[in-house]
């Protein structure tokens, strides 16, 4: 029931924003929705450059690192 061990199971991946140069991390989480996959946007959780973007049928979240 908690975010946190779906979280846990995934591998992180560090990036360093195109924008700010500062080191963030994102990663994806699933609860296996139905449904088809969608394009979730890497956004700098320092300033809000978008990064990249990946298809997933999970969301994507970032960290500050
Ligand atoms: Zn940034």
């Amino acid at each position: 029931m908690s975010y946190f061990n779906h979280m846990s199971d995934n591998k992180g991946t560090k990036e360093t924003c195109e924008k700010c140069r500062k080191e963030f991390a994102w990663k994806v989480y699933s609860d296996n929705y139905p449904g088809g996959k969608d394009t979730e946007f890497i956004d700098c959780p320092y300033c809000g450059a978008r990064n990249a973007s990946v298809k997933t049928s999970g969301s994507v979240i970032t960290l500050k690192i």
